[in-house]
């Protein structure tokens, strides 16, 4: 059960409410986001809704049966719009874009990207400076020196920045830096990184667990949402299955039902979603086809020398032609 509290209610009447909710044995978690205040209530037995929906302070009262609750679109049916700031929106009419390398290398591969992305009027750009690696050997990035740079270049060009961040103790520092703050596949379930992200005033793009179901993510999210913030993004990247002719398996299954289930944004990585150039485009045009508000894309002017992930990296001109494949095909989902 979601109660939505007025803005104007008075700590009287929050305590009113509190007391009543305790006397009928439903367990309570007060949430405050940068919107709305709201009380979680966990009814151990079904109960009846009016003895408590004439008491004051109460904006809406909804049953929500799912194991996530705030991120549910049982209470919130329109789809949540996410706002960058300079009239960059995600989750509204038009189709989000996140283009860049998988890691940020140095200042001259930034202001290179950055063109690619104005002469293409790509608002957003990705690129990890905390890189999650299999190998401890691998380049592991740039970190803050990166960060620095890819921000300065990016805001300096009205471009907005996703970068990951992989552990409590780096949000602090990242913060000032990022527009939006990426949860990476093997942090999904990162509790405690999830508690600290709702607490920034920032955007959260959540990526899917390698071995994640699409209830874990949605759970993850709450976490995030929990916390204090609503500004989240869920992220279909592909999982792990038996099968080794690609990375993983983009499970475009998975957009559909999440936005289903949720009123959040849903962004598609085809990159990491199938891990082969040559497909990349037609699995990030199928995954608009299935319902995503955006894509987050791996591209880069030499991807054979990309520090990482080149093999399924795209270069400008592949990436130019998938632009334009998903203006058309944003046109025709508005048929739908
Ligand atoms: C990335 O975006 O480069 C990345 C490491 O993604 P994921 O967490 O999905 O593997
Ligand atoms: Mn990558």
């Amino acid at each position: 059960m979601i109660i939505h509290l007025e803005d104007n209610i008075t700590q009287n009447e929050k305590d009113v409410l509190l007391n009543k909710l305790k006397e009928l044995q439903i367990k309570t978690n007060l949430v405050s986001t940068q919107f709305m205040d709201y009380i979680i209530g966990m009814p151990k037995t079904d109960f009846d809704i009016r003895t408590i929906g004439n008491l004051r302070g109460i904006a809406d009262i909804h049953r929500v049966s799912d194991a996530y609750k705030l991120v549910s679109k049982k209470w919130k049916v329109n789809d949540t719009l996410i706002d960058l700031g300079d009239d960059v929106t995600i989750g509204g009419s038009e189709l989000a874009i996140m283009a860049g390398p998988c890691s940020i290398e140095g200042e001259e591969q930034i202001e290179n990207t950055v063109q690619h992305l104005l002469k293409n009027n790509i608002k957003i750009m990705r690129g990890g400076v905390y890189k999650p690696r299999s190998s401890p050997y691998a380049f592991r990035g740039m970190g803050m020196d990166g960060l620095k740079l890819f921000y300065k270049h990016c805001s300096e060009n009205g471009i907005k920045v996703i970068t990951e961040v992989m552990q409590v103790s780096q949000v602090e520092e990242m913060v000032d830096y990022v527009d939006i703050f990426q949860v990476g596949a093997r942090n999904s379930q990162n509790f405690n990184l999830l508690d600290i992200l709702g607490k920034v005033d920032k955007p959260i793009m959540i990526k899917r667990g390698m071995s994640g179901t699409i209830e874990e993510l949605l759970a993850s999210a709450e976490y995030v949402f929990s916390n204090g913030n609503e500004k989240i993004l869920l992220c279909e990247r592909g999982i792990r299955t038996y099968e080794s002719a690609y990375r993983n398996t983009l499970d475009l299954n998975a957009i559909p039902i999440l936005k289903e289930k949720s009123h959040l944004p849903v962004i598609v990585d085809p990159s990491h979603g199938i891990g082969l150039r040559q497909h990349v485009a037609t699995m990030a045009l199928a995954g608009v086809m299935c319902g995503a508000d955006g894509v987050i894309v791996e591209v880069h002017e030499n991807p054979e020398k990309a520090f990482s992930d080149g093999q399924q990296t795209l270069y400008y001109r592949q990436a130019e032609k998938l632009y334009q494949k998903l203006k058309t095909t944003e046109e025709l989902m508005k048929e739908f």
